[in-house]
């Protein structure tokens, strides 16, 4: 794979699509700036080398144009902070101004454009806008994974604009590459995928893709109460999509045929109310009383999914086993992690990705004990559905 470790950037001057999509309060501080510190260290090798670097990113979805609001002045000072570093900043990115900036940086200078987004261009994929974009650098890099599914003029477009040996991925990029690739292309077997979360709707063509890959599927969390009807259980008033009844039959069935083992739950924790203080009992999931909800997976259950986990080569895990926002309904997905985490000391690759398991694997402080924890979400999940991203194709084309 090309990464910056491909390209020596003495006088070359880098043009940078980065993740700087970071959440800012009212008084517009950074709350968690864990996007840019991911950055720094493609930034660093680059000004090792003795580049130069034009950063460029988008923050948040402004709709009209320039909103001081949606400004990347804001994270100019972090940015600096976190590089050790002073960062220029344009506030915009095609005026004569901005690219005389930009052409005017010394070796080792480091310059920040406004919010990509503030031009309708940008999330059109518009081809003019990417070819002057482009002339901010001489080597484009790519290290915006969460930004990755998107066809959009700086992440995917722009490439066509470099030569082969003139682009290339940041370390972010590389990382999640590789860790998906792993999973997806090279995965040592047992591999197990574990999915959770509230919609089966959401994730059917990510199960149907693993069927052709994974020896377990693990169906936890709201989704598996469609599972468990579609079969013919009684599921009280627990979470149901009933025009994805048939689905759930089929990718059943499917499995089968593929000898894929698929694991749904057979007990469940279940409440009289959706909430933390709610009166909760354990019972067979098919069995669920009028009136009871499941938010979680049930003990047996637990045990069981731990064992499959624990046999396993290779994991991924996307979305909780139940509420587990709520202390009384988190103990599947905690117990969920802690598996991983033992699977993992024992050998086995796991990846953690989409937006509910990572806050889990957070909450339980065990993002370093398990292999790689996915930063973009979508950009993960549209991967494993797609077996590949635009902004990754761009870069390998
Ligand atoms: P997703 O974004 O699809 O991964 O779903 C994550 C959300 O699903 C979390 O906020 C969980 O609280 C919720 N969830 C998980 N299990 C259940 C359940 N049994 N009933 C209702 N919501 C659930």
């Amino acid at each position: 794979m090309k990464t910056v470790n491909s390209i020596n950037f003495l006088n070359k001057r880098a043009v940078i699509r980065v993740d700087f999509n970071v959440p800012l309060n009212d008084a517009f501080e950074i709350t968690d700036s864990t996007r840019i510190k991911a950055a720094i260290p493609t930034l660093k090798k680059i000004l090792k080398d003795g580049g130069s670097i034009v950063l460029m990113s988008h923050l948040g979805r402004p709709k009209e144009g320039p909103t001081s609001k949606y400004s990347l002045k804001h994270i100019v000072a972090e940015v600096s902070k976190q590089l050790g570093t002073a960062v220029l900043f344009t506030n915009d990115c095609m005026s004569d101004e901005a690219f005389l900036k930009s052409s005017s940086l010394k070796n080792g200078e480091v310059l920040l454009l406004e919010n990509l987004r503030f031009y309708k261009e940008e999330e059109k994929g518009d081809e003019a806008f990417a070819q002057k974009l482009s002339k901010h650098g001489n080597v484009y890099v790519n290290d915006a994974f969460g930004t990755a599914h998107r066809s959009h003029a700086s992440t995917a477009v722009i490439a066509k604009f470099f030569t082969p040996e003139n682009k290339c991925f940041g370390f972010v990029m590389a990382g999640e590459v590789e860790s998906i690739n792993k999973v997806l292309t090279q995965s040592q077997k047992p591999f197990t995928a574990i999915i959770g979360g509230a919609k089966v709707s959401d994730k059917i063509l990510i199960i149907e893709q693993l069927l052709g890959k994974a020896n377990n599927i693990i169906i936890g969390g709201g989704m598996a109460f469609t599972f468990v009807k579609a079969m013919g259980g009684q599921i009280g008033k627990s979470l149901c999509e009933e025009d994805r009844l048939d689905t759930a039959k089929k990718l059943i069935e499917n499995a089968k045929q593929k000898g894929v083992n698929i694991y749904i739950p057979t007990d469940a924790m279940i409440a009289d109310n959706f909430a933390n203080n709610a009166t909760t009992k354990e019972c067979n999931i098919t069995q669920i009383p009028e009136g009871w909800m499941g938010l979680d997976i049930g003990s047996a259950t637990i045990k069981q999914f731990g064992e499959v986990i624990k046999n396993s080569k290779t994991i991924l895990w996307n979305g909780p086993m139940g509420v587990f926002e709520m202390s009384s309904f988190e103990k599947g997905t905690k117990q969920v992690a802690f598996d991983i985490v033992e699977a993992t000391k024992n050998g086995a690759f796991s990846l953690i990705g989409g937006g509910d398991s990572v806050a889990a694997i957070n909450k339980y402080n065990l993002a370093e004990q398990v292999s790689y924890v996915s930063t973009g979400g979508g950009a993960l999940l549209e991967y494993i559905e797609q077996g590949s991203l635009p902004g990754v194709k761009a870069i390998e084309e």
